[in-house]
């Protein structure tokens, strides 16, 4: 099943998610990042992240999954963030590269 922008759109402003996000910062009120890099920073969480990415068909159907979010704080959200756009890029000029070769070859 692929998940559309408009799946993902519609969950994050889904009243059941609004209440997870605000059940997962009441769990983990510090930015669980921080706490693993340095035990004794104390950063307050604002973001809650899926640990799967939602547009993973796994992602999708574990998305009220308590287990798989994570408490950060902006900054290390961000970076998370972009850590995964940069592997999507990666990921998808390896692909690339490997059908060149497949053509090519
Ligand atoms: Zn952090």
């Amino acid at each position: 099943m692929a998940v559309s922008d408009k799946m993902i759109s519609k969950f994050y402003g889904s009243r059941a998610w609004r209440m997870l996000r605000t059940e997962k910062l009441n769990l983990n009120s510090l930015c669980q990042t921080c706490l693993i890099d340095t035990p004794s920073k104390i950063v307050e969480a604002r973001q809650v992240h899926h640990s799967i990415n939602l547009r993973s068909t796994l992602g999708w159907e574990q998305r009220f999954d308590l287990k798989l979010l994570f408490s950060l704080c902006d900054s290390c959200h961000q970076s998370i963030e972009s850590e995964i756009y940069h592997e999507g890029l990666a990921a998808a000029r390896a692909r690339e590269d490997e059908e060149l070769r497949r053509l090519g070859g």
